[in-house]
């Protein structure tokens, strides 16, 4: 009599949690299907890449864990169990030694993402993981099984087990457009949000057009407390860039509550507010406002306009001292999610048990950017997607040992 063969377990979504998912399983010697809805894989992931792919961060490993902010003690296990280090030495056996910049963040040497890819996926080949690309997850069969989108149209999937790996919702022409929210009636999900985001602010049209695109370097940004020394980018609908992304957890919170938030920018983080004032309380002569603040400050043209803009804006000129100290910036609501970072929300970490699975569909399991668990930049965002994609993956295996009925059972694949 011919024995039928295993069914694979389905993990869907071939991101970074998805793929390290699929690798796991594929190590632990068990049949590994990935669908993904995009015509290629990990998108998303390329797209980091051109930031240099900062992969995780060089911290002690408990200030890395507290970046989670109240998913910390949920997401630790995890991380704990496939740390920094390890992270490092996956990606070296894919040929991509990694280094720590100044800033402790970790990039691998290429400081992209492509070769690591093209690595990883000859090595899934190699241990026989199977990957269909434009194929969608369409949700739960109510016979049970997963109902599955292709190019010939709609199938049902019984898989095994099953690991989600479907990603957030920034970015969304990348693939993960958070179209999976509505597939978990009862199960929890927190909204999505943007994380590590600009924000919107109004610009007078004139700053706007001469100052859109522009960097502002060497500037510090503080809210509620916290000061972040690093950079900013004028759009033309607002501001975004590294302190705004660190910050933007609580900017955004602050907007949903009161309607704005007002953080303040250092544009000479580097001078005492003491030296601003007695450089400012020079006379001026005959030299317009832009070429005093220039020789006495040094600050470049788009500090000067932000100067301007505030005085425009109703500030008194003796508080120009002040201004380039704390110059207020009125945020008045967070950008899309089309071009945010990251996402905040998502599958309710309570809807999962210790071993990642959603405790109202045994069998299912969940990793990555779809948990309700956000992070600031600085690799943290990866890490969480490898660990937790690597734990969803280790307890579907477990799983299984657990509950695998007897040889020649009937785990069907139709
Ligand atoms: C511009 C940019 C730069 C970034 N830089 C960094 C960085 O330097 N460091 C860092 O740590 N993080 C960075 N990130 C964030 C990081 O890329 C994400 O956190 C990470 O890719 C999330 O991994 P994931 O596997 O959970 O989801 P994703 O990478 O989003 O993958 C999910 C996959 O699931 C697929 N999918 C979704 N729904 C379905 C469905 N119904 N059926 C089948 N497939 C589906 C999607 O097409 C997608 O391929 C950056 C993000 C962006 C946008």
């Amino acid at each position: 009599m011919q024995t039928k063969p295993p069914s694979p377990i389905a993990v869907i979504g071939a991101g970074p949690a998805g793929l390290m998912a699929a690798e796991t399983v594929a190590a632990a010697g068990l049949p590994v299907l990935v669908l993904e809805r995009m015509p290629s894989v990990a998108r998303k992931f390329l797209m980091a890449g051109r930031g240099g792919l900062n992969m995780t961060h060089s911290e002690p490993l408990a200030d890395l864990l507290g970046r989670y902010g109240a998913a910390t003690a949920r997401l630790a296990p995890a991380i704990e169990a496939f740390p920094p280090a390890a992270l490092a030495a996956w990606s070296a056996t894919l040929g991509q030694e990694v280094f720590t910049g100044s800033s402790g963040r970790v990039f691998p040497r290429a400081l992209k993402a492509s070769p690591l890819l093209r690595a990883w996926l000859a090595r899934l080949a190699s241990q026989g993981v199977e990957i269909r690309t434009r194929h969608r997850w369409l949700g739960f069969a109510p016979e049970g099984g997963l109902r599955v989108e292709g190019p010939d149209g709609e199938s049902l999937l019984r898989p095994a087990a099953t690991i989600l790996a479907l990603g957030g919702a920034s970015w969304p022409r990348l693939g993960s457009d958070g179209g999976w929210t509505g597939l978990f009636p009862g199960d929890g999900v927190a909204p999505l949000r943007p994380a590590n985001c600009g924000f919107r602010l109004v610009w007078s049209p004139h700053f706007a057009e001469r100052f859109a695109g522009t960097p502002l370097k060497r500037i510090a940004l503080a809210f509620e407390g916290r000061t972040i020394r690093g950079e900013a980018m004028i759009t033309r609908e607002g501001i975004e860039g590294g302190a705004v992304y660190a910050l933007s957890a609580a900017l955004r919170e602050a907007i949903a509550e009161r309607g704005v938030a007002m953080p303040c920018l250092d544009l000479r983080p580097d001078l005492p507010a003491a030296e601003v004032g007695r450089r400012l309380s020079q006379p001026r002569r005959a030299q317009s406002l832009s070429t005093f603040l220039r020789k006495s400050l040094a600050l470049p043209p788009v500090a000067i306009g932000l100067v301007q803009e505030a005085l425009r804006g109703g500030m008194p000129a003796e508080r120009l001292p002040e201004l380039v100290k704390a110059l207020p910036l009125r945020l008045v609501a967070p950008q899309g999610l089309e071009r945010a970072i990251s996402t905040a929300g998502g599958l309710r970490l309570e809807a999962l048990d210790e071993r990642f699975m959603l405790r109202r569909h045994p069998g299912v399991f969940a990793a990555g950017e779809m948990l309700d668990w956000e992070a600031p930049t600085g690799g943290y965002l990866l890490q969480a997607c490898f660990s937790t994609g690597r734990a969803a993956a280790e307890g579907a295996v477990s799983w299984l040992r657990d509950t695998a009925p007897p040889p020649g059972g009937p785990r069907v694949i139709d």
